[in-house]
């Protein structure tokens, strides 16, 4: 499969239009932002460590039915996916408090949850993606009832999943953010990217973080800790 002409550039990845129109290539950049795009820098080897990672993630949730864009890996920073037009809802699952959790009411990070927390942010740049409720989507006719409830589905079985899979590499995964896409015929898959870009991701032992939290707060120990989080999901290195 060959790309053809760019079809889109996001803040991390680029997506270029392939002789298939089922298909699109993606190809990650290392390019970081943060706070709605106010903050930007480079994490040298962030794209081809997310793409890799993402890749992996995605099969891996594929082998136990969730179903996502995935195709094929062309190279470290290339993938093909399937064409989707994607439900601009940001859907946030969190099984501890951090980030704008923490802020928004005023609670301190850390605090374990008997249950997963399920929200939406509705995916608009220009209004700093608000928070919002179902029959706010419903509203605003950003998905149907009957997608929404899919989505939430599929977002807590992904948390099942993902939980446990980081648990065995040490890792706790404290919160992450997913975006679903429609197939031509309507299907929802699960769309973008699951990477430390995506999600916060906490060392089970140490609490040391290993996600982009290390960016947006200036901690240093960026490019490290996405190599880290990489050795850990591949086994290398140790
Ligand atoms: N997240 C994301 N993109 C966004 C906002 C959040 O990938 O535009 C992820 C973020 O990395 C974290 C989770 O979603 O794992 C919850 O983020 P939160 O709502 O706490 O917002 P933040 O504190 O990152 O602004």
């Amino acid at each position: 499969m060959e790309k053809t002409t760019q079809l889109y550039e996001g803040k991390a990845k680029k997506v270029f239009a392939t002789n298939d129109p089922q298909y699109v290539i993606v190809s990650y950049k290392d390019d970081a932002t943060a706070f709605n795009g106010e903050k930007k820098g480079t994490i040298v080897g962030k794209g081809a460590i997310n793409n890799q990672m993402s890749n992996m993630l995605m099969q891996m949730l594929e082998k136990h039915g969730v179903p996502t864009h995935f195709v094929e890996q062309l190279s470290e920073r290339e993938t093909v996916v399937k064409k989707v037009t994607i439900v601009p809802l940001e859907v946030i699952v969190r099984n501890i408090s951090a980030g704008s959790f923490a802020k928004r009411y005023g609670v301190k990070e850390g605090i374990v949850f008997d249950q997963p927390t399920f929200e939406f942010s509705y995916k608009n740049d220009d209004l700093g993606d608000p928070l919002l409720n179902t029959s706010h989507a419903l509203a605003l006719k950003l998905a149907t009832a009957e997608e929404i409830d899919t989505i939430r589905t599929m977002a807590l079985k992904v948390n099942d999943l993902l939980k446990d899979y980081f648990a065995k590499l040490n890792v706790t995964l404290v919160d992450f953010k997913l975006e679903f896409g429609r197939l031509a015929d309507g299907t929802i898959v699960l769309a973008d990217e699951i990477s430390p870009d995506t999600c916060r991701f906490w060392d089970s032992t140490t609490g040391e973080k290993l996600d982009k939290d290390r960016f947006r707060r200036d901690m240093g120990g960026v490019e490290e800790a996405y190599q880290e989080m990489m050795r850990r999901l591949t086994g290398e290195g140790k």
